[in-house]
């Protein structure tokens, strides 16, 4: 007798259900899409110990009809598309027909729906899988569906899980994109019975579409420039940070293809490539990369969670997009750039008093650049009160000799880095002369050597040895504030603190 058999159906639920269902999150994700599908504006999402406890979310969409609520749970039931040829421009979130059944198969799932033609609402419960007689019940046109329990029945998943604080970390990464994405919906966040978020719908928008007010509700304290490009068939719109939100890691990165929240590591690097002229090497900046393309271009049947897209031409995307991130930087930042600094070389050049910076305009130049140079620089040197940028040829000169004096100094290891420190001990008298160039970096010459030093790293670097030697010495001062300090933040970053 062979040995090969045809799996059963709960066995097959089981196995879509570990590529599906990762984790609450994953739940999440699947109940929101069918809800943001149903064509609701108003989804309200209450999660107990980052949904490991419980999922729900309620939305007032189209409901589901009594005769399709047993199928909704069936493996393979939509009703969003209907032939291969649907397959290849999918307008839903949603087209795979099997999240309801997954989630159902291994988890306590309950759905209380009802749609406008139906005079009463309907309450099915569903245990691992199990449907148990569907009751009568009472509701608004919609549909609640309350997910517990997950994983009961799968102990190997259950272990994988993290702790709450990490799964809600990750329920916030679902919400967010898709709150970003859907400014014409309500939307509330309950955690653990508190209310995170109330985002009222803002009039007049449609989904699938970024609006500033929504992002500045949900990415508070980030300063965006807005981008935008069209040509051959590709729309691309959204925002990048402006270059003063650099930092060598941020977690604000968004990308949506034709409204659907995706990540896809080609398009961070355009943003990359789009934004390296005007952020130093090694650091990034926050966006949002909304893409729109046409249907046929763009396969969103890839990963069974819908998480990446394949493009037929991603190369013309790509470029496209860098293109976009490019000129968004040189329309909004550019200018200040450009207008600043033949100025600052010519001050340089005459040997001007720098020290005297009032009354000027605030410049990309000053953000992104000196800004934090020069506030670093005086916090972390008291010895000189200035020259705080160097611009002049002894002003240089002495810029660099005060770094490598603070690289000689007992106990700090100064600017040059660890690795280079075979290299001999700089003598800063060897300094014969130094120049600053590109506003950015210290050439420096002695008498057998030339050292290219990156001012703002070697700020940073000579303020780091400080809090470093003080925090050994005898701890760092702090100071309380007079007045308490506002500061907004995103969900992410709330956590993190
Ligand atoms: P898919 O979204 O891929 O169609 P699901 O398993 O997520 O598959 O959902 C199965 C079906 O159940 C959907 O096609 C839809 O008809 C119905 N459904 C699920 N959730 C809702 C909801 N919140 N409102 C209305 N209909 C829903
Ligand atoms: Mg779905």
């Amino acid at each position: 007798m062979g040995k090969i058999i045809t799996l059963s159906k709960e066995l097959i639920n089981h196995i879509a259900a570990g590529e599906v269902v990762e984790r609450p999150a994953s739940v999440l994700k699947e109940l929101l899409e069918n809800a943001i599908d149903a064509g609701s504006d108003k989804i309200s999402v209450k999660v107990g110990q980052g949904g490991i406890e419980h999922i729900e979310v309620s939305d007032n969409g189209s409901g589901i009809e009594p005769d399709d609520l047993e199928n909704a749970v069936q493996p393979h039931s939509t009703s969003k598309i209907n032939s291969v040829d649907d397959l290849s421009h999918i307008e839903t979130l949603g087209f795979r027909g099997e999240a309801l059944a997954s989630v159902a198969a291994i988890s306590k799932l309950s759905i209380l729906t009802k749609t406008e033609a139906s005079s009463t609402a309907q309450m099915m419960v569903v245990t691992g899988g199990e449907i148990a007689p569907v009751k009568m019940a009472s509701r608004d046109t919609g549909t609640t569906i309350r997910v517990e329990d997950l994983f009961h029945a799968v102990p190997a998943r259950k272990k994988f899980l993290k702790q709450p604080k990490t799964e809600y970390r990750k329920i916030i990464d679902v919400f967010v994109p898709l709150a970003l994405m859907h400014p014409e919906i309500h939307w509330t966040l309950e955690s653990d019975g508190r209310i995170v978020h109330t985002l009222p719908s803002i009039a007049g928008t449609l989904g699938g579409s970024l609006h500033p007010q929504r992002v500045f509700e949900l990415l508070p304290g980030i300063e965006f420039v807005e981008v935008f490009y069209d040509g051959e068939g590709i729309v691309v719109g959204g925002m990048v940070g402006h270059p003063s939100h650099k930092a060598p890691r941020v977690s604000e990165r968004y990308v949506f293809v034709n409204g659907r929240p995706v990540w896809d590591n080609g398009i961070a690097k355009a943003v990359m490539m789009g934004s390296a002229r005007f952020i130093p090497e090694g650091m990034r900046v926050p966006f949002l990369i909304s893409l729109n393309i046409s249907h046929d271009q763009v396969d969103v049947n890839v990963h069974p969670r819908k998480m990446e897209v394949r493009f037929a031409n991603p190369y013309r995307v790509y470029s496209a997009v860098e293109s976009a991130v490019r000129k968004a930087y040189e329309d909004n930042v550019r200018e200040s750039l450009s207008s600043e600094e033949p100025h600052r070389l010519r001050r340089g050049g005459a040997g001007e008093d720098i020290s005297n910076e009032g009354g000027r305009e605030h410049t990309l130049s000053d953000s992104f650049e000196n800004r934090s140079t020069t506030q670093s620089f005086r916090e972390s040197t008291h010895a000189i009160s200035r020259p705080v940028n160097p611009h002049t040829v002894e002003e240089s000169l002495s810029f660099s000799k005060l770094i490598l004096s603070d690289a000689s100094q007992e106990g700090g290891t100064g600017v040059l880095p660890q690795e280079s420190s075979k290299s001999p001990e700089i003598d800063p008298d060897t300094v014969v002369s130094a120049r600053q160039y590109l506003n950015r970096y210290v050439i420096a010459q002695l008498n057998d050597a030339i050292l290219i030093i990156d001012q703002h790293a070697a700020a940073e670097r000579i303020r780091f040895e400080k809090l470093l030697r003080d925090y050994e010495d005898r701890g760092i001062e702090s100071q309380t504030l007079m007045l308490p300090l506002e500061i907004r933040m995103s969900s992410k970053e709330l956590l993190f603190v």
